[in-house]
């Protein structure tokens, strides 16, 4: 087969870089599941909005089905008191609380409709083929001049090329969900304590998400991830966000890498890195799907430059993302820098003095809990 560009992944990042190259080139996306899987990651600011509106799609449409709005958020962080944002003061409007499977499967339908031919499920492999590339992707081959890779964080597909991502910390986050139990109010909530943080929100389907993040090495100490519901009832502002789920019936509790990492390259000759496999971020940021939404819709049109002879436009497109990153660290310094009740835990310690962080970064990998 021959194609323009071939996408790899068909997360929101794949799916947003297909939507916005369909019509104007032969574009094929590969993922290697059949179809969206149920994920964590739902909480979407209203901001994207403006995004989905670049991929020519009526954002109140989309958002309005089977998502719920985000009314308001709540945090106990950095004082004992809880603190409430009204969405009222996002000038973009409420943000969305997605049911992920649902969003995914409704751009990878608007792709389709579009012309984007997927081939699904097949495990895509690249190699480099004089100026361009050939893409194995189960039984089928295809010769392409561009691949964007959209393979998410843990993606190795252009490795060589854009070499393994710097991990910034040893961050994971082990999760359930809880059945709900009556009628739960679109609030989110985040609560701080010595060994890390807890996030909760109503999930629509009547389910609560609940999730605490720490490093990798704290989790395997402190066994909380064997403990997850126990321990989180033992926090009173969280036990009260928790009051519309039966605590008694959570699901498996799961465990992923949560820490941000950052490729040297997002991009070079004939190859683009969109979503995660451009940059990763701390959920703290609640920034993946907004970013992997911006850089599908960057990397859609980069590809377009590199397509009409653009050699440069990689380099360009790598080179814009790095003020999304420095703009990420510097949040991401400013919200852990607003909690100082336990600077001697070893959580804080590390994200309080980046020096130390470096030095404690050498240890065991999120996949060793
Ligand atoms: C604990 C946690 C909580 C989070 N919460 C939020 C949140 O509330 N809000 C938010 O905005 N973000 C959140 N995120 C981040 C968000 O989930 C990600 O940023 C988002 O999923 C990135 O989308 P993506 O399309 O880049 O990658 P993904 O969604 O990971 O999609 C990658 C796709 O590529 C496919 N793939 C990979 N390699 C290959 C291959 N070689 N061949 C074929 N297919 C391949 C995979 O099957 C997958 O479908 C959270 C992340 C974590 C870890």
């Amino acid at each position: 087969m021959r194609a323009d560009v071939v996408v790899v992944g068909a997360g929101p990042a794949g799916a947003a870089a297909a939507l916005a190259l369909a019509g104007q080139a032969r574009v094929v996306m590969v993922d290697r599941r059949a179809g969206p899987e149920d994920r964590i990651g739902e909480s979407l600011p209203g901001a994207a909005r403006r995004l989905l509106a670049a991929l020519g799609m009526d954002p109140d449409a989309v958002l309005a089905d089977g998502h719920e709005p985000v009314w308001a958020r709540r945090s106990v962080w950095g004082a004992p008191q809880v603190a409430e944002l009204d969405a009222l003061a996002d000038p973009h409007g409420p943000g969305v609380r997605l049911n992920r499977r649902r969003f995914e499967a409704g751009l990878r339908a608007e792709a389709v409709a579009r012309g984007v031919q997927v081939i699904a499920p097949a495990h895509a492999r690249v190699t480099r083929d004089g100026a361009g590339w050939t893409v194995d992707a189960g039984e089928v081959r295809i010769a392409a001049p561009v691949v964007v890779d959209a393979g998410g964080r843990g993606s190795r597909l252009l490795r060589e090329h854009a070499r393994r991502p710097a991990a910034q910390d040893r961050l994971v986050c082990a999760w359930t969900h809880l059945p709900l139990a009556g009628p739960a109010q679109g609030v989110t909530f985040v609560q701080s304590e010595p060994d890390g943080w807890w996030y909760s929100a109503p999930l629509p389907g009547g389910r609560r998400l609940l999730a605490f993040h720490t490093d990798a090495d704290l989790l395997r100490a402190s066994g909380v991830h064997r403990r997850l519901v126990e321990r989180a009832l033992a926090l009173p502002a969280l036990a009260a966000e928790m009051r519309d789920a039966d605590a008694g019936r959570p699901g498996p509790v799961r465990v992923c890498a949560a820490n941000g990492a950052r490729p040297p390259a997002a991009g070079g000759r004939g190859w683009l890195a969109a979503g995660d496999a451009s940059m990763c971020f701390d959920p703290l940021s609640s920034q993946g799907l907004f970013h992997g939404l911006y850089t599908g819709v960057a990397a859609g049109r980069a590809a377009l430059a590199m397509l009409g002879g653009d050699d440069g436009a990689g380099e360009a497109y790598s080179a814009a993302l790095g003020s999304v990153w420095d703009a990420y660290l510097a949040h991401r310094a400013m919200y852990y820098g607003m909690e100082r009740r336990w600077p001697a835990a070893p959580f804080w310690r590390r994200r309080l003095a980046p020096d130390a962080v470096r030095a404690e970064s050498a240890g065991p990998r999120a996949a060793a809990v």
